[in-house]
């Protein structure tokens, strides 16, 4: 499998990304089920703005990826990963978010053949920010977004909580809409493994951003967890059990939501509080914590002021 890897990175070379230094890798979690865990740190010209994680199944009848990369370069870099595993080509794309990595390459993929399938509200969560990420990517990554097209998802499920099967893998989709709108899940019941998309983040700590639900993730973390998965490929950060999903990500979502949310119902200083909060030894080993943790206590604040 590693000569297979070199080679594919040989032949990314050849055909003029020579300068590309980071090469996604996958890595079996169990059986059939793959990660590809990306690097922590900002979108770049290096990684191609794969700085997040995606991951696929192969089974008898076409591998099935989860998320597709955040250009058509990043895609390529996707299927040449996939390509070191197996033969057999990518059939389905599922989105499990609308954020630029999770699927603007979805068009490479749908151009050679694949069926871009995501639930409702992330197809149209899609469409939406479509420019504004467009916009975004630019600003890191410049002439490498040559060829991007967004794509939104083409085959959207009936219903919100569908199961899917494609060669004897069975998969089941269901709304976490914690980092942005429309975010999902994808479930192997069979394997016990959690793609959790963004409502998972370890090694980093995770991003509230102004259109972020912190409710919803806290919700969301508790139903993730009631499915005892063996083994969760998060966002962000490692292939990781559900012992360190709770302690990096579903125990940040309860203190926002039960210190930070209560502090706003009880319309508490929002100065005070977050000064009260500004050091927790629990999370600040966490990638990006002084960063990110007040702006995350600042934003979890408001939405519990707005909507208590
Ligand atoms: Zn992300």
């Amino acid at each position: 499998m590693h000569k297979l890897i070199l080679l594919a990175t040989a032949l990314l070379s050849l055909t003029g990304l020579a300068h590309a230094e980071y090469q996604p890798q996958a890595e079996k979690v169990v059986d059939n089920v793959y990660a590809i865990v990306g690097p922590l740190g900002q979108r770049s010209l290096e990684n191609d703005g794969l700085n997040a994680n995606f991951g696929f199944i192969v089974t008898p009848q076409g591998v099935i990826l989860i998320d597709s990369g955040a250009s058509r370069l990043g895609a390529e870099k996707l299927a040449a990963t996939i390509r070191a595993v197996t033969e057999q080509p990518v059939r389905w794309v599922i989105n499990t978010g609308s954020q630029d990595h999770r699927w603007l390459g979805n068009d490479f993929f749908a151009s050679r053949g694949a069926e871009i399938i995501a639930l409702a509200r992330t197809a149209a969560t899609q469409s939406l920010y479509a420019e504004q990420h467009l916009e975004g990517l630019n600003r890191f990554l410049a002439g490498r977004m040559a060829g991007t097209k967004p794509l939104p998802a083409t085959k959207v499920p009936a219903t919100d909580k569908p199961t899917l099967t494609l060669g004897g893998e069975t998969l089941e989709l269901a709304y976490t809409d914690a980092h942005f709108p429309g975010d999902a899940q994808v479930w192997l019941p069979k394997s016990g493994v959690m793609f959790s998309g963004d409502l998972v983040y370890v090694d980093r700590i995770l991003g509230v951003l102004p259109w972020s639900s912190v409710k919803n993730g806290q919700k969301a973390f508790h139903a993730l967890a009631a499915l005892n998965p063996t083994f969760i490929v998060p966002g962000h950060g490692r292939v990781c059990d559900l012992a360190q999903a709770k302690r990096e990500t579903g125990d940040y979502y309860d203190f926002l939501a039960d210190k930070i949310g209560a502090a706003a119902r009880e319309m508490e200083s929002m100065e005070a509080t977050l000064n009260r909060y500004a050091d927790l030894p629990a999370f600040r080993h966490l990638e990006n914590y002084a960063g990110l943790h007040r702006a995350n206590m600042n934003r979890a604040f408001t939405e519990f002021e707005a909507a208590p």
